[in-house]
């Protein structure tokens, strides 16, 4: 579903990530922890097309999403990717079913379908007699499953959450990881998390560790799997040094 060969990132003269390879099933949750400053943010927002590596490419669904231009980005990311933040990021003025059909509007989505999607949304998580309210009017663990249903609204492959249970008290916390796991099941979604939260990180199918812009555990390559062009590289080499 994901797959991360070899990314680079530097702001200036601070390389933030050094090299990071990284496969990602589909269906699965994985958490990412680490330290203040680690990249966990920069690895995300690259992972979510939102910013680009250096040097290295993302496939995403099979899609190569760092030769993409950016227009057909946008237009991926829309489709693709669902966000969840640690503050929701729900715009005030309008309802909470209008909220999570934004997204489905900016895809072209009709807006009878768009409605009803929202409003299955809200069903699944339990919110169904919230639709007509505004954010000031909802709790903390409510607004930010609006805003995980506005993420889900378009359907995408992939969700990605930073820190986002990070402004919830405990119990709205677990409500909010259930959740994930909830929709993992019922559709298949694939979920990447930055948290802080070691209750959460301990429960996601896969925890990854982020020091200093690199995999604390880096992923081993068997020798099977080598690329045949590195093969080649090398026996040209030999051949070369012959
Ligand atoms: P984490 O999420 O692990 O706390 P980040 O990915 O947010 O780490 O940041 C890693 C480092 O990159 C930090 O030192 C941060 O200040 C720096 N950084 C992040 N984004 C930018 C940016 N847009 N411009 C300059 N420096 C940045």
């Amino acid at each position: 579903m994901i797959a991360i060969n070899n990314i680079t990132k530097s702001f200036g003269k601070l390389q933030v990530l050094k090299g990071i390879d990284l496969t990602i099933g589909k269906g699965e949750v994985v958490s990412i922890v680490g330290p203040s400053g680690a990249g966990k943010t920069t690895l995300l927002q690259i992972i979510g097309t939102l910013d680009r590596p250096n040097t290295g490419s993302v496939h995403i669904d099979g899609i190569d999403v760092t030769s993409l231009s950016n227009k057909k980005l946008a237009d991926f990311r829309n489709r693709h990717i669902g966000f969840v933040f640690q503050f929701h990021q729900l715009l005030p003025e309008f309802t909470a079913l209008e909220n999570i059909m934004i997204p489905a509007y900016i895809a072209g989505t009709s807006s009878s379908e768009a409605k009803q999607r929202a409003s299955e949304l809200l069903q699944f998580m339990g919110l169904a007699d919230r639709a007509n309210h505004k954010p000031n009017e909802l709790s903390g663990g409510e607004k930010q499953r609006v805003a995980v249903a506005r993420a889900l609204i378009n359907n995408p492959t992939v969700i990605l959450a930073d820190e986002p249970s990070g402004s919830l008290d405990s119990k709205n916390k677990a409500e909010l990881h259930q959740l994930f796991f909830d929709l993992r099941d019922q559709y298949g979604q694939t979920f990447v998390i930055v948290t802080h939260d070691e209750q959460l990180a301990t429960l996601t199918d896969r925890t990854i560790h982020l020091r200093d812009g690199e995999l604390e555990q880096p992923e081993t390559v068997e020798p099977s799997e080598q690329p045949v062009e590195g093969e080649d590289a090398v026996a040209d080499q030999h051949s070369a040094a012959e």
